[in-house]
């Protein structure tokens, strides 16, 4: 009985091992590639300088950044290109160092606001502009990633049209970079 089984689906079942076989190898060589994927972008991580936290709390961007394209300045009624981002918040406008850092500078011009920059070391900086003001930072300071360093407000008046919010800038080697490399944004 069996053996006639065996005699006539006996193919089919081999077929069916077979198909089962592959099925299971190419369902862990499928896993493996993403495996190996999963520790190459954590590599990465490690060796690129940042894992930066949002200045923000449920930062929304007013504005992107544009080294090329040009913005209307409402303010200022002119276009202009950006090299930064403005954030604004409806939750808090406590503003947060992005990485521990060094304060190395600490100032206020009337177009800008008050301003903190921070090093982050390797050639890395962050600005932090149209603060309230910067009261409670002093130039030399080590701050936390997560520290507050000051509150978004209006007080740079080439973008107080906008309201109160945060330009929030990074330099690397002496050249502005785009934020959205390092950071993702609530509406992004
Ligand atoms: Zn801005």
């Amino acid at each position: 009985m069996i053996k006639n089984f065996l005699r006539k689906y006996g193919y089919y079942m081999v077929a069916i091992a077979l198909i089962f076989a592959v099925g299971i190898t190419a369902g862990t060589s499928g896993k493996k590639t993403q495996t190996s994927l999963v520790i190459d972008q954590t590599e990465q991580t490690n060796t690129s300088p940042v894992e930066m936290m949002c200045p923000l709390s449920s930062a929304e961007v007013i504005k992107w950044y544009s080294d090329t394209e040009l913005f209307y300045n409402s303010t200022l009624k002119q276009w202009e290109s950006h090299r930064a981002v403005d954030l604004a918040s409806s939750v808090s406008n406590d503003v947060y160092a992005v990485l521990d850092g060094t304060v190395t500078d600490c100032s206020y011009s009337y177009e800008d606001g008050y301003c903190v920059t921070l090093s982050h070391g390797d050639g890395l900086f962050t600005t932090y502009c149209s603060l309230t003001n910067t009261d409670n930072i002093k130039k030399g300071q080590r701050v936390k990633r997560g520290q507050k360093i000051g509150e978004a407000s209006t007080s740079a008046s080439n973008e107080s049209g906008e309201g109160a919010h945060l330009h929030f800038a990074i330099k690397l080697n002496g050249a502005f970079v785009d934020p959205s490399n390092y950071l993702t944004f609530g509406n992004k």
